[in-house]
């Protein structure tokens, strides 16, 4: 029996089929958790640091009297870490802090008429809180993702939640020791949607935040939903998901490597591989079982890849799959094919493209110099992954002499009545009227 099902579009016609339709995401009712998540936002909001200590109780099944994490712990945990793990982590820490430089956006000056001066400053916001899973993986390099590109956009007050451990009532080692790495010292031992709410409303030692960032689970994707508007959230970065273009030049090892790569993460996770060649498919399906064998977390890979979410479509060819590929707008986007850079060209919407045999999606993950806190369940189509945008903002300054106001005066006293408000033309006329015939 095989490991991941096909769906097959061949010979469909363009005009008539829903290729988002046809290739289904798995049940993730964010909708639903609300219910769930609600009353534990609703508990912190008005019960601050008690609330939190009782639900990290009830749901990460530890009691954690005070979770601001000493800076001794934090230190500790850096004194103790692996060196070569350290060493992963500076690299992967300085190649997106030079592509994060480069995305800092420089304000613009527009001068629209003589003394009529416009600028446009990007301005970041005050405070951040990062969110750091740590369910079923500790993942330090989301941390790095999240913290790089706040430092260089220059958010002056970064804190980071994370759940805590059983053992320790802490978080994972690691992200406590990336954290010192980072120079980041207001750490919580908050998870899931409890953490979202203590950021978003504060409680006890936590100030509130102006923004959240960074992935989640359900409830902390239903959490980041709700408490849109009291926060500023980035996009809805949920379980992974990976779609490959893959032509019959694509080395099979490789697209069954980076298949199972992204279900690593858990059950609900998806890969797809789009296909015009069924002899890779036979190939890739094959590898499959070979690797999903011998890997580690192999039930809950298996799980992903047998999941209703993962499919390998078959199409007819490499323009069908790319109709496939956008309309699925999958947080990452394999090209496998002859002229990949070219194909990639055309893919519109992803969270990141990977382009050819050497740029497997586990290189984004870690240490490509790109973010992989990334858009999932098709936002990518309307969402981009986190980066030094994130925490700007873009802001008008508006600066005009006495002689470019009289210039466009009588445009705004017309437009104002117009629209029936004469009181914003007098707020221009006003100005030109003589002092004694006010
Ligand atoms: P998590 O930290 O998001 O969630 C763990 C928390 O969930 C716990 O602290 C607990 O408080 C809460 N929780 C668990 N069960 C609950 C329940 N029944 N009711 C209320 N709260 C409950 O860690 P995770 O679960 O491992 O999920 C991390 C997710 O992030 C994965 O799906 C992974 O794929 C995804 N991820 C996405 C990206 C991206 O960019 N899209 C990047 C990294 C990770």
């Amino acid at each position: 029996m095989s490991l991941i099902r096909r769906i097959d579009l061949r010979g469909a016609d363009p005009a008539s089929v829903d290729y988002r339709a046809s290739v289904p995401r798995a049940e993730f009712d964010v909708e639903a958790a609300t219910h769930v998540v609600r009353p534990i936002i609703e508990a912190v909001r008005a019960r601050g640091l008690d609330a939190v200590r009782e639900l990290t109780l009830e749901h990460d099944g530890v009691d954690v009297p005070d979770p601001r994490v000493p800076a001794a712990a934090l230190a500790d945990a850096l004194a103790a870490l692996d060196p070569a793990v350290r060493a992963g982590l500076e690299e992967s820490i300085r190649r997106l802090r030079a592509t994060s430089e480069a995305d800092v956006e420089a304000d613009s000056v527009v001068e629209v008429a003589p003394g009529a001066v416009i600028t446009h400053k990007s301005v970041p916001v005050d405070r951040a809180g990062l969110y750091v899973p740590g369910g079923l993986a500790p993942l330090v390099s989301t941390l790095v993702m999240n913290v790089v590109p706040a430092q260089v956009a220059g958010v002056r007050s970064l804190c980071v939640a994370a759940p805590p451990t059983r053992e320790t009532g802490l978080p994972d080692a690691t992200i406590l020791a990336g954290c010192a790495l980072l120079g980041i010292d207001e750490v919580y031992a908050v998870g899931g949607a409890q953490a979202i709410a203590m950021l978003a409303h504060g409680a006890g030692p936590c100030r509130r935040v102006d923004l959240v960032t960074g992935p989640g689970n359900l409830y902390v994707i239903a959490a980041k939903r709700l408490l849109r508007g009291v926060v500023g959230i980035d996009s809805e970065a949920g379980p992974s998901e990976i779609a490959v273009l893959a032509d019959d030049s694509a080395e099979a090892a490789f697209v069954a490597a980076d298949l199972l790569t992204e279900c690593e993460h858990g059950g609900t996770s998806a890969s797809l591989l789009v296909t015009d060649s069924v002899g890779l498919a036979d190939e890739v399906e094959a590898e499959l079982d070979k690797q999903v064998a011998v890997t580690r977390h192999s039930e809950r890979v298996a799980a992903a890849l047998g999941g209703v979410q993962s499919a390998i479509v078959l199409v007819d060819d490499l323009d069908q799959g790319l109709e496939v590929v956008n309309a699925y707008a999958s947080e990452h986007t394999e090209i496998h094919t002859r002229d990949a850079r070219a194909v990639a060209a055309r893919v519109r919407n992803a969270g990141a493209v990977f382009i050819g045999p050497w740029s497997p999606v586990a290189l984004g993950d870690y240490c490509a110099g790109s973010n992989h806190v990334l858009p999932t369940a098709g936002c990518a189509c309307h969402s981009s992954g986190l980066g030094v945008h994130s925490f700007m903002r873009r802001v008008h300054h508006v600066e005009y002499t006495r002689e470019a106001l009289a210039e466009v005066a009588h445009h705004v006293v017309t437009l104002a009545e117009a629209e029936d408000l004469p009181g914003h033309g007098a707020g221009v006329s006003s100005r030109f009227v003589d002092s004694s015939e006010r």
